[in-house]
């Protein structure tokens, strides 16, 4: 046994719990700065993989917009028949880490006899290990930003199962760092399905702000470099299926183009 463990092939074991590359990301971005100059291509000829490809975890942030709240309780198929709360009853969820997919990846649908929507969000990528920090100094540990889609199977079951399909995460287009957005509090979204608009909505309107959001997550977990916090979906979510392509824009953050198969 001991042999075995010791043997190159499988080394390095145990994985730290970090990102490699958000984890030096420093080191990745001078080295990108000095390679200017370089061979570029055109954003339609290359494919866009998930910016970050190890979260130690995947946190999700359940009904963190009013608005969504109010769908919700409208919509059997999306309150299942309960009476939806906020995020301050719920708390926080994890999505499997085998969910992650980039926008050329696509989402293939699931469960296909279940209503499967689109939940078009701001994610937060964590930059630096903390653990039980203050909202004030939150954004001290925030790598940058991406787009998602906390893709997600209606249903009565606990949130971590129906969004954690294969596919069921989305994150692109790139990531922003930090330094380019002064406020995450003030970006918007706006998610087409097949160039019809479905959400189009500010994270003016978060309950839990970015800060409040990541100084809770730091109160349960602590938080490495890699790890990922999907914010909450404004509303105007709505059923998906295989032939859509689904829009996502995010201020600063750059636009993707999903397909469902
Ligand atoms: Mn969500």
């Amino acid at each position: 046994m001991s042999a075995a463990l010791t043997a190159p092939a499988i080394k390095p074991w145990p994985l730290p719990r970090e990102d490699w590359l958000i984890a030096n990301l420093d080191r990745v971005c001078s080295a990108i700065r000095q390679a200017e100059g370089g061979a570029r291509h055109r954003l339609k000829d290359v494919r866009l993989l998930s910016p970050i490809a190890n979260p130690g975890k995947i946190i999700g942030a359940p009904v963190n917009y009013r608005a969504h709240l109010d769908e919700a309780n409208a919509d059997q198929q999306i309150s299942a028949g309960t009476t939806v709360k906020t995020i301050d009853h719920y708390g926080l969820f994890l999505k499997a880490n085998s969910s992650l997919v980039g926008p050329a990846e696509g989402v293939m649908l699931g469960l296909k006899s279940r209503r499967n929507d689109h939940e078009g969000e701001l994610v937060v990528v964590i930059g630096r290990a903390c653990r039980n920090i203050q909202e004030a100094n939150a954004l001290d540990y925030v790598a940058g930003y991406c787009a998602g889609l906390d893709m997600t199977v209606r249903g009565v079951e606990e949130r971590s199962l129906r969004k954690s399909l294969d596919s069921y995460t989305v994150l692109g287009p790139w990531l922003t760092t930090a330094d380019e957005v002064d406020d995450p509090g003030d970006l918007l979204i706006h998610l087409e399905v097949n160039g019809e608009v479905r959400q189009h909505c500010s994270t003016a309107h978060l309950i839990f702000s970015v800060k409040r959001l990541i100084a809770y997550a730091s109160a349960f977990y602590s938080l490495y470099p890699g790890d990922v916090i999907m914010t909450g979906t404004p509303a105007g979510v709505g059923p998906v299926t295989a032939g859509d392509t689904i829009s996502l824009t995010i201020d600063k953050l750059g636009a993707m183009d999903v397909a469902v198969r």
